[in-house]
């Protein structure tokens, strides 16, 4: 027997017990520093145990603190890996109605500068169509229990024809095979009002998500509209409208200048009528590219997950762990850290920094269809037109084929060796490796920021534990 590789531990503070966490049962507890010392011992133990040190390494053992041997657990992590991979109890479908946008944000390549928006493409009716066939066909091939459609761009309210056309006719086909669908929106929020969260409720809208970078003044320097104009008070103004109707959640883009007033942001949140019936709150970095030329910064946001951990797409938790915003990452993760305390200590629901991936790049039966039909490994890629792995109508291109088979050897995890984060973190971003590190195959590395989530973890476990003694 010896001690799994995916344990992590943080000292409590106060007594000298030891918050123990194992990354791949999720297994969470506190123990006396003697456990500690019990398994850091386990595997050059040759006395006969005694019977209290049976019972300890039997409770270990059940939760995976103490496994067979190293080679089992990494078979286990292999298979694992491949249960993600294949798994397709749920079909997650993300769909950019367009890739034009009402915004004119310094920091995205999209949006409403010079004349992007004239050419930027935008789903038609009839590919609309053929997206709901095409997916119709995946629910039909492998029989899932949930099908997650998410709208995204660009603005996806941009072109609400296409939204409720994909909602009603999936919600109809969904319905037909016993399926649940969840629809997911994520916006920018100007364009959002009761007309359509009434119109797609019925349909199955489980969650909006809109981004605020940061208090009124930083917002409104960081995403207004093209005349300069702020966008805040109107966003507000809709949340309000909406949010006893809609989960709705908040995301924000942060980069090094703008971080230190996210606080003011959760201080405004906090008072605002609809502040209880907010969902997640999460921020994130955003991704520079800094080795392609010719672009700017990939704007991820987020999509509710309903509190799994396990069910990433960039737009959620997963992306907010792993990707860097600059070249300072450490700086980065010290931020992820305080914000996420922050965002605590206003009292709104957040990630834990821990539970964070692998998301969806990992998954085979998730998809994200561009505009005009293409799809792509992620929606972090559906910027790239030659990073599309296929297409709705099956056509073949060499540069698809490639893409999808270089999608299809992604592992960056098999170089992260022993690393104890590997089944939350999957070796990182795979968007912030290619565009920061030049290799989509390379571990994108933020430990810092998971060890810092374990620190908050234990914290959490202290106070749970102080309250219940
Ligand atoms: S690779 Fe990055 S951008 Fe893509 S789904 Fe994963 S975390 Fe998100
Ligand atoms: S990228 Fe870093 S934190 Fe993630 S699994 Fe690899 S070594 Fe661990």
């Amino acid at each position: 027997m010896q001690s799994s590789m995916f344990n992590v531990r943080a000292p409590i503070d106060g007594n000298g017990d030891v918050f123990l966490m194992n990354t791949f049962t999720d297994a969470q507890i506190v123990v006396s520093p003697d456990v500690i010392d019990f398994l850091d011992r386990i595997d050059r133990m040759s006395a006969p145990l005694t019977d209290e040190e049976r019972c300890t390494l039997e409770l270990l053992a059940e939760h995976g603190f103490v496994v067979n041997s190293r080679q089992s657990e990494r078979l286990a992590l292999e298979e694992y890996f491949r249960e993600v991979r294949e798994g397709a109890d749920t079909v997650k479908v993300t769909v950019l109605t367009t890739l034009q946008c009402n915004f004119a944000c310094g920091y995205c390549i999209q949006g409403d500068h010079g004349d992007y928006n004239k050419h930027a493409a935008k789903m038609s009716l009839e590919t609309a169509a053929r997206v709901a066939g095409w997916t119709e066909g995946r629910l039909d091939a492998l029989k899932p229990s949930r099908l997650i459609l998410t709208f995204f761009g660009g603005e996806p309210l941009l072109n609400l024809p296409v939204v409720y056309l994909l909602a009603e006719r999936l919600h109809a086909s969904c319905a037909e095979r016993g399926i649940q669908l969840s629809i997911s929106i994520i916006t920018n929020g100007l364009l959002l009002t009761r007309e359509v969260v009434e119109r797609l409720n019925p349909l199955g809208l489980s969650g909006i998500k809109i981004t605020l970078d940061g208090d009124r003044d930083t917002h409104n320097r960081m995403r207004p509209l093209r005349g300069g104009q702020g966008t805040f008070d109107k966003i507000i103004a809709n949340v309000q409208q909406v949010a006893s109707l809609a989960k709705i959640s908040i995301g924000g883009n942060f980069d090094v200048e703008t971080v230190d007033s996210y606080p003011a942001l959760l201080d405004f949140l906090s008072e605002q009528d609809f502040a209880d019936k907010l969902g997640r709150v999460t921020f994130k970095p955003v991704i520079r590219e800094t080795q392609i030329s010719g672009k700017g910064i990939i704007p991820l946001t987020a999509v509710g997950s309903e509190g799994k951990p396990l069910n990433g797409a960039c737009m959620t938790s997963a992306g907010t762990g792993v990707s860097s915003a600059c070249d300072a990452c450490s700086v980065v993760d010290e931020k992820m850290a305080f914000l996420r305390e922050e965002t605590k200590k206003h009292g709104f629901n957040t990630v834990d920094g821990v539970h964070m991936g692998p998301c969806e790049i990992h998954r085979s039966h998730a998809h994200t269809i561009g505009p005009d039909g293409s799809l792509y490994a992620c929606p972090g890629f559906a910027g790239e037109a030659r990073q599309s792995i296929g297409h709705i109508d099956g056509r073949e291109d060499a540069f698809r084929t490639q893409a999808l088979r270089n999608f299809e050897r992604l592992s960056a995890w098999k170089m992260c060796q022993d690393c104890a984060f590997i089944p939350v973190c999957a070796g990182g971003c795979t968007v912030a490796a290619h565009n920061e590190l030049g290799d989509m195959h390379a571990p994108n590395c933020h430990k810092t920021s998971f060890e810092a989530g374990v620190l908050a973890l234990a914290r959490d476990a202290a106070r749970t534990y102080a309250a219940t003694a």
